[in-house]
């Protein structure tokens, strides 16, 4: 179904990196941990972990990092990699396949480096297994030819520290979740916090933005830096083609709309998936692998991308029994909350 994907893909407020976003990206990507925004407890948990390990001499204790997409995991890596002065591998989950691929990496390593291992929950079985020794011990353990004359031999690795990235620290198995000494978890970011950053990247990119321009795109943005950096860009081509070349308010707001990115940044997917659970399924509970099946994108986006961001907006809940529409859902798509949902919403606390 190509064309369904090509949507997906052209989506403007859609998290993952888009084809051309990646080099572009890279040159505005904070590289010190003083100008990483947000994110103020992880910022300076590492800091200290940093200069603790840097005066011990000894390579920082293996990372995870985890949130949805688009939050500053890689840019983090990147960072650690730069403060702790070492060197940089990266590769992702799916890349690295078989145990010969993963074991060409880690016996290239210099001392000291960081190897950051994207979606590292997608790993298959046997290269994490290979990774538990090469984490703990610094080791790889290989078996060299079959059956009985099969013998095991023990290389041993530079020391290193391994950052990982996941989307979802549920989907990680508890042996390699527990080789990470330090876990950080990403949350979406403040609106103030967008501001900041859609003020770095206007100067970076030369785009006049006002204060109140900045804070209507950093409000749509879903807390999230990678969106907030693409509506900028966005609205900037509206700036420029229907208004003075300067961004303010109105001309973000006339431009988010016309990208049918509504005033909570909603985008088309959010609200036909509140909309599915409500008039398909009477506000829930229902199961996501229907609502997969209802809106034609895939379970895994539905819950990384979509679910969290609609979850924290009070849009929605996770129930045992499904998924399950708050009155806020209701009164969002302009439907009157039948009267179970109200009670709901006394049960549940908010709406
Ligand atoms: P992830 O790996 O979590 O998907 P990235 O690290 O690729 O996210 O970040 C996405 C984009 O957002 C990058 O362009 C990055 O420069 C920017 N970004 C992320 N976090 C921050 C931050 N705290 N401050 C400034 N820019 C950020």
């Amino acid at each position: 179904m190509p064309d369904e994907k090509d949507q997906r893909e052209t989506r403007i407020v859609d998290p993952k990196v888009g084809g051309e976003e990646g080099a572009f990206d890279l040159s505005l990507r904070p590289k010190r941990l003083a100008d990483f925004i947000g994110q103020a407890s992880i910022v300076s948990n590492l800091e200290t972990f940093i200069e603790a390990a840097k005066n011990r001499g000894e390579p920082l204790d293996h990372v995870l990092l985890s949130g949805p997409p688009g939050l500053g995991k890689t840019t983090l890596a990147h960072i650690i990699a730069n403060e702790m002065g070492v060197g940089i591998r990266t590769t992702s989950g799916p890349a690295v396949e078989r145990k010969g691929d993963i074991a060409a990496i880690l016996t290239a390593l210099e001392p000291g480096d960081v190897l950051f291992i994207d979606e590292i929950h997608r790993l298959s079985r046997v290269v994490e297994e290979l990774l538990y020794s090469a984490m703990e011990d610094f080791a790889l353990d290989i078996i060299l030819g079959q059956g009985p004359s099969a013998k095991s031999i023990r290389l041993s690795l530079p020391r290193f520290t391994m950052v990982g990235a996941t989307t979802r620290t549920g989907l990680l198995t508890s042996p390699l979740r527990d080789r990470f000494g330090v876990h950080a978890r990403l949350e979406y970011y403040r609106p103030e916090e967008l501001e900041e950053v859609i003020r770095r990247s206007s100067k970076s990119f030369s785009i006049p933005v006002d204060d109140d321009g900045a804070r209507e795109i950093a409000r749509r943005s879903r807390g999230t830096p990678r969106v907030a950096i693409r509506l900028l860009k966005r609205v900037r081509d509206f700036a420029q083609v229907s208004g003075d070349g300067t961004i303010h308010q109105e001309i973000a707001d006339h431009a988010l709309l016309k990208m049918e990115v509504d005033r909570e940044g909603l985008d088309v997917m959010d609200r036909k998936i509140l909309r599915v659970i409500l008039e398909k399924f009477h506000g829930g509970p229902v199961g996501v692998e229907t609502i997969s099946a209802s809106v034609s994108e895939e379970r895994d986006t539905i819950e990384d991308v979509y679910e969290p961001f609609l979850i924290q907006q009070g849009f929605l809940k996770r129930t045992p029994r499904g998924r399950v529409a708050t009155p806020a859902a209701y009164r969002h798509l302009g439907l009157a909350p039948p009267k179970r949902a109200t009670q709901q919403e006394g049960l549940f606390g908010d709406g």
